[in-house]
């Protein structure tokens, strides 16, 4: 059977980022640059005072001499007569310096009086300005191919001008719950019945990556219902993902149906726990992942597989789940031949992180996703992990802060 290791490498050959759209830039916000950016001007484009303060001309001025002041530059001015050897104008901040002047002392180092200013300190030549192109040259790179827009890139290119860009889309997800035991929420279970939870789970989770969803109806576990769904949420999405009916059960029909839309298989089962029958593959030249039913497996897989297929069409160059190296409260077992990765917390102890597992980890339960935040690998054959051992974990999402007592 597959390791996780060559599966997820089985995943990442076959997916490429979707092909970049030109979008307005606040559309652009969390998602990948498709093309550099460079600068179409010097920022600043000239040079300007960094003070509320007096700009003169240096020449050698110094602590105790007066100037007359000649004039007032507010932000948003901009003065063309220069201003002659010896006397002084009083700037705010961000207005162009004007010719004749090189260096600016800031309101708090003088004193004035009717007739200008004394300064009271010596000033340094050239101080308290702002160079032109000293953020930025025109013509230099602002942001590579490749960068996430988030929002300080978002205000780079503001500030710069850039109204459009090439960004790749945000790749749209068609779920699919599948199961004849399965109803909606809202809806009393009756015997043997169970609510869709994985819906609510992964659907949420899709929303936490900015992912738009193709809601689909569940289908129950005959040929033609699963065909109906699956041809629908091929068409409606960039990415199929379907929870249940991948196990060896008389009723697993994903796969089967899947290939009637002409399915090419990646894999089928992989060496992990949770999540050993986890099915991917295209169809239409879109991924499909088929997740396990079970909560915990369908929540584990869509982490280690349909996440980083996810960021993967977004374009995103690091697509996996960051490592963070942690301490760990609790001994974990040993003793599985398949890997296992195993849900925990996060708590911050004297600025080290510490992992303690969740005390339910069976893989038909939701309870030990709940206040998780990582994914602890523990390899086939290991032994299990002592505790207080630094170990490495797969980051899900930052904890939260201490609840307040
Ligand atoms: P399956 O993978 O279809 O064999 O399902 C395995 C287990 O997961 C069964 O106990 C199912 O009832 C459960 N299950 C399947 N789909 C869901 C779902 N959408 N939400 C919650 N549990 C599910
Ligand atoms: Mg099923």
């Amino acid at each position: 059977m597959l390791s996780y290791v060559e599966a997820i490498r089985i995943v990442l050959d076959r997916i490429r980022p979707l092909p970049a759209v030109e979008v307005p830039l606040q559309q652009a916000l969390g998602r990948v640059l498709a093309e550099p950016l460079n600068a179409r001007w010097d920022m600043p484009t000239a040079d300007n005072s960094a003070m509320d303060g007096y700009a003169f001309a240096f020449a050698g001025q110094t602590a105790g001499n007066r100037l007359p002041v000649a004039g007032f530059l507010p932000a948003g001015s901009y003065r063309k007569e220069p201003v002659p050897q010896g006397q002084a104008v009083k700037i705010m901040t961000g207005a162009p310096i004007p010719e004749g002047c090189d260096t600016v002392v800031p309101i708090e180092g003088v004193c004035t009086d009717a007739g200008g200013i004394c300064l009271e300190n010596s000033p340094i030549s050239g101080q308290h300005i702002r160079r032109r192109g000293e953020e930025i040259r025109e013509g230099e790179e602002l942001l590579a191919a490749g960068t996430a827009i988030h929002s300080g890139e978002l205000g780079l290119l503001a500030s710069a001008g850039i109204e459009r860009l090439k960004v790749h889309p945000t790749p749209k997800v068609a779920l699919l719950s599948t199961g004849d035991e399965l109803v909606e929420l809202g809806q009393q279970p009756g015997p043997g019945q169970i609510i869709n939870s994985n819906y609510y789970l992964l659907s949420a989770r899709l929303c936490e990556e900015g992912c738009p969803l193709a809601p689909l109806p569940i289908a129950r576990d005959r040929g033609e219902a699963l065909s109906v769904c699956i041809k629908q949420g091929l068409a409606a999405a960039d990415m199929l993902i379907t929870t249940g009916g991948v196990s060896v059960g008389d009723r697993d029909l994903v796969q089967q149906t899947l290939d009637s839309f002409g399915f090419e298989l990646g894999f089928w089962k992989v060496s992990i726990k949770p999540g050993k029958p986890v099915l991917f593959g295209t169809a239409c030249g879109k991924p499909v992942f088929g997740l396990p039913g079970n909560p915990a497996a369908s929540a584990a897989t869509f982490e280690l597989f349909a996440r980083p297929a996810l960021r993967r069409l977004a374009g995103h160059g690091e697509v996996l789940p960051p490592h963070l190296r942690v301490i760990l409260s609790e001994p974990v077992r040993g003793g599985e031949s398949r890997q296992r990765f195993v849900w925990g917390n996060l708590e911050e102890q004297e600025g080290r992180y510490h992992f303690t597992p969740s005390d339910h980890q069976g893989s038909g339960q939701n309870r030990g996703i709940q206040g998780a935040q990582a994914l602890l690998p523990v390899d086939g054959g290991s032994q299990g992990i002592a505790a207080g051992s630094e170990v490495d974990v797969l980051l899900l999402r930052l904890p939260p802060d201490r609840a307040t007592p």
